[in-house]
């Protein structure tokens, strides 16, 4: 059995589910170069709760957790089939007390990107939620706890953005990132290449720009999660380098 890449994405807005642009033609082009899939587990910015949860329905709903876009969003549907069993296996690797709940769906973090990668719908997929009480530590736990489906074929996916300041997002700067947003994520780039996982884990102490680039944890922490799944083997490669609107960034990683 081959050893599964793990994989972060910088998801952006929803409306990249439906457009064609640099972005998900660089996560088309990750779909290329790694093996399908047995499973995909996605750790979603937007299932953000009291408490570790998983879902472990045989056919996930899709929901659509944003307001105000087009209705084109609102029509696509990612039903592909669930995986009780692997939910049931994750709850066993995973030390810390976790719930099966399958009041949430699989939300747009998740399929905005799967949509380009996976269209065919034929892998199943399901979500593990953020426990926002829970220290940076635990979630660098539990994916490490995750590591061991590397081996069994499965992809673990966390889906969030390093910067995201939706209070300072300004429209004037399509492509573009204020100072302090090049400035976090260079840093969180240098860690991941040194391997420095201390330092990211201490983002915090960065001070006024950890502030500002990660004023709520949940689009941070996916990236926590795949981080932990990873180690001295892999090669690590960045895609979507990028700020948009100031205080996002798209900067994506696969590790291989
Ligand atoms: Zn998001």
């Amino acid at each position: 059995m081959f050893r599964m890449p793990v994989l972060f994405v910088g998801h952006g807005s929803p409306m990249n589910a439906i457009e064609d642009n640099d972005y998900t033609r660089s996560w088309k082009k990750i779909t290329e170069r790694i093996p399908k899939p047995k499973a995909i587990v996605s750790v979603s910015a937007h299932w953000y709760t009291r408490g570790t949860k998983i879902m472990d329905e045989e056919n996930p709903r899709t929901i659509y957790d944003m307001y105000g876009f087009p209705q084109g969003l609102y029509e696509i549907t990612y039903n592909a089939p669930g995986s009780p069993s692997l939910a049931e296996r994750i709850r066993e690797l995973i030390s810390k007390e976790t719930t099966f709940d399958n009041s949430w769906g699989i939300d747009h973090g998740t399929w905005s990107v799967l949509v380009h990668m996976y269209p065919k719908r034929d892998i199943p997929v399901f979500q593990v939620s953020i426990d926002a009480y829970a220290p940076i530590e635990v979630h660098y736990q539990i994916g490490q706890e995750l590591k061991a489906l590397r081996e069994e074929g499965v992809l673990l996916f966390g889906t969030g953005n390093i910067v995201h300041n939706l209070r300072l997002v300004d429209w004037h700067q399509a492509n573009k990132g204020f100072d302090w947003a090049y400035e976090f994520d260079d840093f969180i780039f240098q860690n991941i290449i040194n391997r420095n996982h201390k330092n990211i884990l201490n983002y915090k102490d960065l001070g006024d720009i950890a502030k500002l680039a990660v004023p709520t944890p949940d689009h941070f922490y996916p990236l926590i999660y795949i981080l932990a799944a990873t180690d001295e083997e892999d090669k690590v490669s960045v895609f979507n380098k990028s700020c948009e609107l100031g205080s996002l960034t798209m900067t994506g990683y696969l590790w291989e």
